[in-house]
């Protein structure tokens, strides 16, 4: 079964942990660029060297570095079939670049999971303990909130205006119960 999803949610919403279940369920590739890059840090490519400073800010990495490490990524056989974007495009500038490249055909339906700012601090600073994520600590984890409102919660009115379904999804509650609205949501769209 083909289907081309994104996931939109702020920092800390739990898209990673939905992304990658409802992925595994649908047998379609995750694709995280946080993952990508996080890796590229860690192998100390070209692209990790320059990302590694920018990800510890909480920044966004140049939009034409992430745009072509993506077409890279969707160009393999594993996303002929469908794949779950999860983390990208993070702005219009990113969007528009990928419809570029596929003539808008990237997004069939986006899934936005939804956290009040509070919770989603909470949430972030409690990971950090256990994950010891570099960029877990307060400052960053404001610093990428802003980013989320500015430039990435403008593509929740971008895709509709392509005729692409944005699914509002309560983020609040067990990760079993985030993940059955999700599945009944993209069930009730298929409809
Ligand atoms: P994430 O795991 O999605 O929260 O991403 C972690 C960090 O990787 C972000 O704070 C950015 O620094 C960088 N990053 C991930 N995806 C993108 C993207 N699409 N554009 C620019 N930077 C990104």
């Amino acid at each position: 079964m083909g289907r081309r999803i994104l996931f939109l949610g702020p920092p800390g919403a739990g898209k990673g942990t939905q992304a990658a279940r409802l992925a595994r369920a649908l047998g379609v590739p995750h694709i995280s660029t946080g993952d990508m890059l996080r890796q590229a840090v860690s192998e100390g490519t070209e692209l990790g060297k320059r990302a590694d400073a920018i990800m510890k800010a909480g920044d966004l990495v140049p939009d034409d570095l992430v745009v072509a490490m993506v077409q890279e990524r969707l160009g393999k056989e594993d996303a002929a079939c469908g794949y779950l974007l999860d983390g990208f495009p993070r702005n219009v500038t990113q969007a528009e670049a990928l419809d570029a490249a596929t003539g808008g055909t990237a997004v069939e339906v986006t899934i936005l999971l939804d956290v009040s700012e509070d919770e989603l601090v909470a949430r972030l600073l409690s990971r950090a303990g256990e994950l010891g994520r570099a960029d877990d600590n307060e400052d960053t984890i404001r610093t990428r909130q802003r980013i989320y409102r500015e430039e990435t919660e403008p593509l929740i009115g971008y895709y509709p205006a392509r005729g692409v379904s944005v699914i509002p999804i309560d983020g609040l509650g067990t990760i079993e119960d985030v993940f059955a609205r999700i599945v009944s949501s993209l069930a009730e769209e298929d409809g």
